[in-house]
């Protein structure tokens, strides 16, 4: 016999301010060393307009961070904090939620959790966190971060749905690749359900350094873990590509085994998961991995398998055999690159498939411009125009 709505609870006592817009920052744990300290004081510091005599209470802990000082936590820094979550959390330091104002939407992932904030006026209004199931601490950085979006927008639904001025802030700049992307682009089918599922909401995308996301930066790191139930996997998605690579099993499962002995591809499986090294380092391992890294924001990595777009990344050793099965029924040049441009990759696939068809035996035979037509005379006419000759020239 309770209501939940857009930040309230409705019930017989009338109307109070749901606990869950703070439920996140109540939770936060203790910082364990200096960067989390300071994790917690940025986003304090972003706050400090709503904390009274803010510079005195949190002295002690700015203490703390000094050079020179051992990070020993006492119990009067617990105190402390505990008295900033009760500030941060009192129901007049949340803003209530306008639906005339635009709204600002933080989203961020770390490796175990994910957390958001939502603000208007540069006001809180509401916040949100939940631990990674371990399933979705194995996700890639790109799908967590998707996921963040996904799971504020849903909890967020009675604010965000039919709200005509939403801007979510994402620290992870690959995604804003990804989210103006159609469908049938991307390969990632995780991605994919994610994206489905933000459908429902207008709203901008746009890129903040992850130092100044410092909401939702502290709730997806400093939360306490908590056993999340699986998350719903309907929706999926079958299938929305037009033009989907139709292999056997045994033809993927050898795709899948030389990717990952593949001297360049098997570097981008591990890159993906984690994060691409800089320049300098991929130089030195050599190879197209340079060509790649170029590339990475249109990489994905599904069932051990690298795909750029929707085109598969064929492995070396297979490549040969790739520009084979294209040219299969002698094609024409052109034909075989467009269909290659639609279903695999690699660097300089072009002059591969060019090459081979030069040296096509069968298509040197039988190619039409070497066929010699024998020239046909026709009789000379009496009058002008009573014959007229038309072509058509490339
Ligand atoms: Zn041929």
């Amino acid at each position: 016999n309770e209501v939940k709505f857009i930040g309230f609870k409705f019930n017989s006592e009338g109307m109070s301010t749901d606990s869950d817009r703070v439920k996140a920052v109540q939770e936060l744990s203790m910082p364990k060393n200096k960067t989390e300290l300071q994790s917690l004081l940025g986003f304090v510091n972003y706050l400090r307009a709503f904390i009274p005599n803010y510079s005195e209470i949190i002295s002690p802990l700015r203490d703390l961070l000094k050079r020179n000082i051992e990070f020993r936590w006492e119990k009067n820094h617990t105190d402390v904090v505990e008295k900033l979550k009760g500030l941060i959390s009192e129901r007049t330091k949340l803003a209530n939620f306008d639906p005339n104002k635009p709204i600002n939407l933080e989203c961020d992932s770390s490796k175990d959790a994910i957390g958001f904030a939502l603000f208007q006026d540069d006001q809180p209004v509401h916040y949100g966190s939940r631990s990674l199931t371990d399933c979705e601490q194995n996700w890639a950085q790109i799908e967590k971060e998707y996921l963040a979006i996904t799971y504020a927008c849903q909890k967020l639904h009675n604010y965000l749905f039919g709200h005509k001025s939403v801007t979510i802030f994402t620290d992870h700049s690959p995604l804003l690749a990804i989210h103006t992307k159609n469908f049938d682009k991307i390969k990632n089918n995780r991605l994919k359900n994610l994206k489905l599922k933000l459908l429902h909401y207008d709203f901008s995308l746009k890129y903040k350094p992850g130092k100044e996301l410092y909401s939702a930066d502290l709730l997806s790191r400093n939360i306490i873990p908590t056993r999340s139930s699986e998350p719903d996997s309907g929706d999926i998605i079958h299938s929305l590509c037009c033009n989907e690579l139709v292999v056997s099993s045994e033809k993927m499962d050898l795709f899948v085994q030389e990717t990952s002995k593949d001297p360049v591809l098997k570097h981008i499986l591990e890159y993906y998961h984690s994060q691409w090294p800089n320049r300098h380092t991929l130089n030195q391992i050599g190879g197209d991995l340079v060509h790649f890294h170029n590339l990475r924001n249109d990489i994905t990595v599904e069932g051990g398998l690298v795909y750029l777009n929707q085109r598969l990344v064929v492995p070396t050793s297979l490549r040969a055999m790739m520009v084979d099965l294209l040219h299969e029924t002698h094609l024409g040049l052109e034909k075989c690159k467009a269909k290659a441009r639609q279903l695999i990759y690699w660097p300089s696939i072009n002059s591969q498939v060019e090459n081979t068809i030069s040296k096509c035996y069968v298509c040197q035979r039988f190619s039409r411009k070497n066929i010699k037509e024998q020239l046909i005379n026709h009789d000379i006419p009496d009058t002008p125009f009573s014959k007229i000759g038309l072509d058509v020239a490339e």
